[in-house]
């Protein structure tokens, strides 16, 4: 058993995030991609874990920004 596959490790900066086994210590982006007959990845899952630093400079150089939502909570 590697220590490695426990861990959540931000793969655009290597930082680690947080434990699988507790609660994260910070807010990160986890993306999971089933690539189907149309990509050149066909039958191909791909995985990655964001930090929230990378998050932030990687929607930054999109072209158009990402939409923000308010979420307010009804009592
Ligand atoms: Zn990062």
């Amino acid at each position: 058993m590697k220590t490695e596959d426990k861990r959540i490790i931000c793969n655009c900066c290597g930082k680690v995030i947080g434990e699988k086994a507790g609660i994260p210590r910070e807010e990160f982006l986890h993306v999971e991609k089933e690539w189907g007959y149309f990509s050149g990845k066909d039958g191909e899952i791909q995985e990655f874990d964001i930090c929230e630093t990378c998050y932030d400079k990687w929607v930054k150089n999109f072209q158009i920004p990402v939409r923000t939502i308010e979420v307010t909570e009804f009592v």
